[in-house]
């Protein structure tokens, strides 16, 4: 991974990047959707028609009001009942909790690192009301000096201003932040559109599971370049020696 001008802050989206549902979404709707008497719904099927529903989702500007879109579509798709009011809310609060997520294993280390070497750590996520206390409870919260969320910020990725935005919280000029996503519109396109630094975390083995399990999968081909491609965060620190410095 090369950068191209010193680092003094890194900024992370969450979803496929630092976290992921677990042990899928399929799951965690067939899990909730039974306890509301919808039995027997695959959650294998589920994952596929999320996926799909992820996909084509356009315009999502991460509401309740559009998860509850997308969950009845997931549901429609997979051929079952649509869920109830209530078994969605249900469904919605589930994934709240921490114990629907997986925080990946080279998080917490490369976050860790980065903290120690001096990095400004920040946020900027696509997301709702639930992702400050859900950070909290995974253990992640710590580490950040300013998390932007869409749904407070009034932006979503990748309109550069939620990118300006955080580079502003950290009190760094955007040239000097390197934001890491796993979207390539999304993170790589929407911070270089800002004057960010990108680099695109591509897991090796995972892209297959997690299109079809978690439906966060990198977006489609696209014709932007010139971000970084790495396939563990822990390539992070081994890159940024320490905040500022001139690096490989
Ligand atoms: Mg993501």
């Amino acid at each position: 991974m090369k950068t191209h001008r010193p680092v003094t802050a890194v900024t992370f989206d969450v979803g496929g990047t630092l976290i992921e549902p677990w042990p899928s979404v399929g799951h965690v709707y067939a899990e909730v959707a039974a306890r509301f008497g919808l039995e027997g719904v695959a959650p294998g099927a589920l994952n596929r028609a999320f996926a799909a529903a992820w996909q084509a989702r356009r315009p999502f500007d991460h509401s309740r009001a559009a998860w509850q879109r997308l969950v009845n579509e997931t549901f429609a798709a997979a051929g079952t009942e649509l869920p109830s009011d209530a078994c969605f809310n249900a469904i919605y609060g589930r994934f709240a909790e921490a114990s629907a997520w997986r925080v990946f294993d080279d998080a917490q280390p490369a976050l860790e690192a980065l903290a120690a070497r001096g990095f400004r750590l920040g946020i900027i996520s696509n997301w709702d009301e639930r992702l400050r206390p859900l950070l909290d409870k995974l253990g992640l919260a710590k580490y950040f000096r300013s998390l932007i969320v869409s749904c407070e910020a009034g932006h979503v990725k990748p309109d550069p201003e939620i990118f300006l935005r955080a580079a502003a919280e950290l009190g760094c000029d955007p040239a000097a932040v390197l934001h890491v996503g796993d979207n390539v519109p999304e993170d790589a396109g929407g911070a270089q559109a800002a004057g960010l630094q990108a680099v695109l975390i591509e897991r090796s083995g995972r892209r297959g599971r997690r299109s079809k399990s978690a439906g966060i999968a990198v977006g489609p081909p696209s014709r932007i370049s010139g971000y970084g491609v790495i396939t563990s965060l822990m390539a992070l620190p081994a890159s940024l020696e320490s905040a500022g410095a001139s690096l490989i």
